[in-house]
């Protein structure tokens, strides 16, 4: 390997730079705030598991477990995978430390690297992002739909415009029966098929109805649709789950060809899309899985969840919002000599105590360097600090959103920093830290 590529990221995988990440941040920040409303609260899991925790819940036949999975042995020879996605091991989590003592319900959610081998394609990441909440404990449809309009609201919030997609994928009485059907329709037009399509009409027949080529839709259309095949238990519940989204007043379509990539899935399951977004459209998915945990050798529970990509929300993060992320300073030191640099390190000290957001250049730059400095930082104010303001005690600050500028001494301009609008972190009241 020359000297030259050791300074690529991987493909696949890239830096996250200050820039960018205001929006990340924002996105965090909303995010933590509309879920507690919802009383979910946060879990943080190992990025490295047992891959049979993956294998087994995923599903052998699933891209990510076939494919997809970064997987190794560690120094005692134990086969361990970078986490392709959390569920498995929030629901890992939850049997391990016995989380369904004494709450009937438990709502968790979480942020944070995935890490998936996929083909490169716009939109897809080899580490990529995840926000994400699970519901253990309830298998009423109220919470799948309270779950959705969490998320939902988020998404309202951020002005993020996206189409809420349903289907049921029936359970482990109706859905063998199903397949049955469907693998028996697919041999008989195995011809018409693609490759992967073929490959998976004896494998995992379901995934056929997501296949994207072209050629293949014109048959896929004819297959039977799954909601036509569920079960009474079934029917009862996609009924009550669709009336559960109107009485919260949130749009769906049912698309009965959805049916996640995961095999872990029962009953419902949803996706967020984004028109924006291109060819890789989904932003959100999500669904029940009841038994999942059972597979795991956990105790029976009902689970609900979604994980929602967080490098493709970021990116339809409408940019008339930019002032609630933009990072901004709120006041800029310029020096003049060497004392002046003195007083400037002491005010910043101050400043900063008192809650303020300060910076001050350390090259002893001229003063206009310095002034390309603390706009290049998005500064609101600029204090000078010559000799005649050592002196004084008393300093030049320039308001750089109107550009005007006051003499002020230390005290005085914390009050002025503190006036409704001068700074963007208001101090807190009382004294500093
Ligand atoms: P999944 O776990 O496959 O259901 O994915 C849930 C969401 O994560 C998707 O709707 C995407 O928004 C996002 N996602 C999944 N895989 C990738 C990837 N390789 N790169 C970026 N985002 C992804």
């Amino acid at each position: 390997m020359t000297q030259e590529t050791l300074l690529y990221t991987l493909p696949g995988m890239r830096d996250l730079l200050p820039d960018e990440l205001a929006r990340w941040q924002f996105i965090e920040q909303a995010t933590r705030d509309v879920f507690g409303r919802y009383a979910f609260r946060e879990i943080r899991t190992p990025l490295m598991e047992a891959t049979e925790l993956f294998a087994r819940s995923i599903g052998q036949e699933t891209d990510i477990v076939g494919k997809e999975m970064y997987t190794f042995r560690d120094q005692s020879g134990k086969s361990i995978t970078l986490r392709p996605e959390a569920t498995a091991s929030v629901v890992r989590a939850y049997a391990q430390h016995a989380m369904y003592r004494g709450s009937g319900t438990t709502k968790l959610y979480y942020m944070g690297p995935m890490f998936r081998h996929e083909k490169k394609q716009k939109g897809r990441w080899r580490q990529f992002y995840q926000i994400g909440a699970e519901v253990l404990g309830s298998d009423h449809p109220a919470i799948e739909v309270e779950t959705i309009e969490m998320v939902k609201s988020l998404l309202d919030m951020l002005e993020v415009k996206v189409q809420l997609l349903v289907n049921s994928v029936g359970c482990g009485r109706c859905r063998p029966q199903y397949i049955e059907l469907l693998r028996a329709d697919l041999q008989r037009m195995a011809d018409h098929l693609c490759e992967d399509c073929r490959r998976r009409s004896v494998t995992n027949p379901l995934r056929v109805l997501d296949c994207k080529v072209e050629s293949c839709q014109p048959y896929i259309e004819q297959l039977p649709r799954i909601t036509d095949h569920l079960c009474e238990e079934c029917t009862l519940h996609f009924n009550l789950f669709r009336k559960h989204l109107t009485m919260a007043a949130i749009p769906f379509e049912v698309t009965p060809r959805l049916v996640r990539g995961l095999d872990y899935y029962v009953r419902t399951a949803f996706e967020i899309v984004s028109v924006d977004l291109g060819a890789q459209n989904a932003l959100v998915g999500g669904g029940r899985y009841d038994g999942l945990s059972e597979v795991l050798g956990g105790p029976p529970v009902s689970g609900f969840g979604f994980a929602m990509g967080l490098d493709r929300l970021v990116m339809l993060l409408p940019d008339r919002l930019s002032s609630l992320w933009v990072e901004t300073t709120d006041l800029f030191l310029a020096h003049m000599g060497d004392q002046a640099f003195e007083r400037a390190l002491e005010l910043a000290r101050t400043f900063r105590r008192e809650g303020f957001r300060c910076s001050l250049d350390f090259a002893s730059g001229s003063l206009k360097s310095q002034l390309r400095l603390a706009n290049r930082l998005n500064t609101r104010h600029v204090l000078i600090i010559g000799e005649d303001e050592l002196a004084s005690g008393r300093y030049l600050l320039k308001d750089l959103s109107d550009s005007s500028q006051r003499q002020l001494g230390a005290e005085e301009i914390i009050q002025h920093l503190r006036l409704p609008g001068a700074s963007r972190h208001q101090a807190p009241s009382g004294e500093g830290a």
